[in-house]
């Protein structure tokens, strides 16, 4: 291993302008006791606020902040997944900004990773000031997705973490359209461990993941890594045809054996809405995969950047 190796620590931000100093001091402090060198790389998603002001501030003063101004929001993985890009270090760390991810944990992981592990995720054993709704469907979106996914995804657990360079660099050959960064990291598959804590309140403002966001989350870890909705789709109506068909012979019987076929108004009506309700949902199952594969196909960029500070490394795929 490198004998002095740079850790970058990657913070996506969006509207932390309250948080922003607290955050590199208390990053700051705990990377200077490690003794490594460190790059501090803040991306601003487009914030509507002075954060990357902020930022800008602190890197005048101290060259290991470095700034990534996106033009506009592309959302919190896509940050995510441009830090990787641009991170020197030897080992990366993904925080968020609002110090519900405590920097002290950082020491703790790169003694996992002296010891070899490659990634080392931060699993969430207690999560508080968050709301019941939050803590609810957080649980239960990370349970669905480990019935539901082909590679093992750790549950309870968030972008917090550190990777290795090597883990970083098959990150940034990806290069997916929707990414899915935890579900990502575990899909390289390299050697894990985890450590657990307790997570925090927000140090300030409000949550940046209103409900929309974190749908869109849930379905890009969905269908990135499973096929199972689509098959479930599939054997659902292939249920659902044997159950019609067996109705249908049974009204058959009834008009060819009896004269009462001119009732059933309301039972019509009801097979109609449950059978097209449930093939507009199915629809809606194949939308979900034909979006993502038609971003996907288009090949826009994932991202673009306004501008960058104290930032001399190109990113991934170098420019030409
Ligand atoms: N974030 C971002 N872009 C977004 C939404 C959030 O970069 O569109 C950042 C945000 O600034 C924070 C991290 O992602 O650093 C996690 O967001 P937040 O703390 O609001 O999520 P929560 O902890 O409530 O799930
Ligand atoms: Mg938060």
């Amino acid at each position: 291993m490198n004998p002095s190796p740079l850790i970058s620590v990657i913070i996506p931000m969006y509207n932390e302008e309250p948080v922003i100093a607290e955050t590199y001091r208390r990053l700051t402090d705990v990377l200077r006791r490690t003794g490594h060198r460190h790059e501090l790389l803040f991306v601003n998603d487009g914030s509507a606020d002075r954060s990357p002001d902020v930022v800008r501030e602190l890197a005048r003063q101290d060259e290991s902040v470095k700034l990534i101004d996106f033009s506009r929001n592309f959302g919190h993985q896509v940050a995510v997944t441009a830090g990787m890009d641009y991170a020197a270090g030897d080992a990366i760390v993904i925080i968020d900004a609002d110090l519900q991810d405590p920097p002290e944990l950082i020491p703790d992981m790169l003694g996992k990773w002296r010891e070899g592990y490659e990634v080392v995720y931060a699993r969430r054993v207690k999560r508080s000031g968050e709301s019941l709704f939050k803590k609810a469907s957080a649980a239960l979106f990370y349970r669905i997705l480990r019935a539901s996914s082909d590679i093992s995804i750790p549950v309870d657990t968030g972008d917090f973490r550190l990777i290795d360079r090597k883990v970083c660099d098959e990150m940034n050959r990806l290069g997916e359209r929707n990414p899915f960064v935890r579900g990502l990291v575990s899909w390289t598959g390299f050697r894990q461990t985890s450590i657990e804590y307790e997570r925090d309140e927000r140090l300030a403002g409000e949550t940046k993941y209103p409900l929309g966001k974190m749908i869109k989350l849930c379905l890009d870890g969905l269908t990135s890594f499973s096929h199972k909705p689509l098959k479930l789709a599939g054997y659902a109506g292939t249920l659902m045809s044997a159950v019609g068909f067996l109705y249908m012979l049974y009204v058959i019987g009834m008009a060819l054996f009896t004269d009462s076929t001119m009732r059933g108004w309301a039972s019509t009506t009801c097979l109609m809405l449950i059978f097209d309700g449930f093939t507009l949902i199915m629809l809606g199952v194949i939308g979900e995969y034909i979006g993502r594969i038609y971003d996907e196909v288009k090949g826009r960029p994932l991202y673009i950047v306004r501008d960058t500070f104290n930032l001399r490394r190109t990113p991934y795929p170098p420019a030409d």
